[in-house]
């Protein structure tokens, strides 16, 4: 039996019950994986509420850190007893053990903990991805990364800074700035208090920036493409605010014949090869020392409500885990 939190019925955190359920063997292609952490996820709540609707009941979180337990057929890439951890769907990392397809389930190098890989797979494949899978960035560009201080933004931060690309974060209080100062942001802008647009053609000499990353989504997302020079792209990947709004694409041209993409990244993970070499990228980021991966909360299983209004609630920093 394993502990394991599930939903019902989409709404707010108090949908999210603990159950007992049976965990089987695995069957081709798949392993069995005892966890000792899991990772918490800004999506794990659009799925809570229903923004991202699931079939019902389901089980919840994307990431998670543990060890191997059993093998089913055709798995070659891990053996019983490996140190593992993944992003990988179908959601359902939130408990003790589970049965999962083991593609995306990538053997964890001895130096990182299994700490840091649960706080860290989810959101450093998707700093993988933004920098290195979506637009072609190279050193000296530079780009604006909303919500900088959370569990992407600050693997965000450390990997531009070690990319040699300038990084202009923004966060919702000071606090939060001088954290995304200190883990390699060039510049932060509070922006609940500094209007951020104004901001970065004053930080640009009034030219904008390559690229921005959105992942807050509805209040960013008009001063997110005025903050970009003609032929910038934005890369609109969250909806924290909100989704954003429908827009009229024509509107690009007359804006500096600009490029919008909507990217997820179990659309770059899904091929087994292509998340393996992504991750032993973002594994060589962290053991080199370029990226720290900066835990901010850990909540034990039964307070998964708590953690959950904490990320919902702009309470946290860095990445939250819970640990089993
Ligand atoms: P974070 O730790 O970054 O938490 C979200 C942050 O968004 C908050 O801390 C807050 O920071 C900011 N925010 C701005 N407006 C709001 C609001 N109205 N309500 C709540 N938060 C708000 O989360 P994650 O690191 O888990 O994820 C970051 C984002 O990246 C999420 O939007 C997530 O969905 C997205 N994502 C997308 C992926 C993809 O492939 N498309 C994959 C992984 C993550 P502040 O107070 O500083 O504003």
């Amino acid at each position: 039996m394993s502990k394991t939190v599930v939903i019902n019925a989409h709404g707010g955190s108090d949908a999210l019950c603990l159950e007992d359920r049976v965990v089987g063997d695995p069957g081709p292609g798949e392993i069995r994986i005892a966890h000792r952490a899991c990772g918490l996820n800004f999506i794990d709540v659009y799925q809570r509420s229903g923004l991202y609707p699931m079939t019902l009941p389901h089980a919840l979180g994307m990431e998670g850190a543990g060890i191997v337990e059993a093998i089913g057929d055709g798995v070659t890439h891990l053996k019983v007893g490996d140190r593992a951890a993944y992003a990988a769907q179908p959601p359902g990392s939130y408990c003790e053990a589970r049965v999962m397809p083991a593609a995306q389930v990538c053997p964890l190098p001895d130096e990182i903990s299994f700490e840091e890989g649960a706080a860290m797979m989810l959101k450093g494949l998707t700093v993988q991805y933004l920098f290195h899978r979506t637009t072609p960035l190279k050193k000296g560009d530079t780009v604006l990364f909303h919500a900088a201080a959370g569990g992407v933004g600050l693997i965000a931060c450390q990997w531009a800074r070690s990319e040699g690309i300038t990084l202009i974060g923004t966060a919702g209080s000071d606090e939060k700035c001088q954290l995304a100062l200190d883990h390699g942001a060039a510049h932060c802008i509070n922006y609940r208090t500094e209007n951020f647009l104004d901001k970065v053609r004053e930080l640009t000499n009034g030219e904008g920036v390559d690229v921005v990353m959105d992942s807050v989504g509805a209040d960013t997302f008009e001063g997110s493409l005025d903050s970009l020079k003609p032929l910038g792209m934005l890369i609109t990947f969250g909806n924290a605010s909100g989704p954003v709004p429908p827009f009229n694409l024509g509107l690009l041209g007359p804006k500096g014949s600009l490029k919008i993409t909507r990217p997820s990244v179990f659309t770059h993970i899904a091929k087994h090869q292509d998340c393996q070499d992504m991750a032993h990228h973002l594994f060589s980021k962290v053991v080199s020392g370029d990226v720290k991966i900066n835990i901010g909360q850990t909540f034990p299983l039964d307070r998964i409500k708590d953690a959950h209004d904490a990320l919902e609630g702009r309470q946290t920093v860095g990445s939250t885990i819970i640990t089993l």
